[in-house]
């Protein structure tokens, strides 16, 4: 069955060296988004991608799959970006997935000595089907109430409330459990 793609495409002045970045969420994954790049992220256009990634990144995302396969270049300032947001991310529980890595680029983690330091992945086909792997092996999560300490079953990542005495929980898509 297709999924719905909702699409956005944000274009980024820059006269020269226009970067596009277009983001993409699944109905059927709406905490993971996919970002192309077309065009170079450069020092002189840094600040508007890292706003285009700002609006990419609503509370409700999770996981970020950037696709560099269509990118022409991106410096170790772009680098140091995905770092930024590689953090935002974990900070959420959630990730951030490269994938598409030319060589030019993975030699250039290594001289920045970041290798192993990003999730990557060949596409972002197979980005987004390792994360769907990690979910169903952990979801529907059971796990002990906070509050009240009784086992409950929880379906899906998001907020609800414990069947038992109604406290207010938050499931990470990682499987993290808190209260409110
Ligand atoms: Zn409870």
């Amino acid at each position: 069955m297709p999924s719905r793609l909702l699409s956005r495409i944000q274009k980024i002045p820059q006269p020269g060296s226009d970067a596009i970045i277009s983001s993409q969420t699944s109905s059927d994954f709406p905490d993971c988004a996919v970002a192309r790049f077309v065009g170079a992220v450069t020092d002189a256009n840094l600040e508007a991608v890292a706003q285009s990634f700002d609006a990419i990144l609503s509370e409700s995302i999770h996981y970020l799959v950037v696709d560099f396969s269509t990118i022409e270049d991106i410096g170790p300032a772009g680098i140091g970006l995905m770092l930024v947001l590689r953090q935002r991310l974990r900070d959420r529980h959630g990730d951030i997935i490269l994938c598409a890595m030319r060589p030019r680029l993975e030699r250039m983690q290594r001289v920045l000595g970041l290798e192993g330091y990003f999730t990557t992945a060949p596409d972002s086909q197979s980005a987004l089907q390792s994360l769907k792997n990690v979910f169903d092996g952990i979801y529907p999560l059971s796990v002990r109430c906070p509050a009240c300490d009784t086992l409950i079953d929880i379906e899906h990542p998001g907020r609800g409330r414990c069947q038992t005495c109604e406290a207010v929980i938050t499931a990470f898509p990682d499987g993290a459990i808190t209260l409110g």
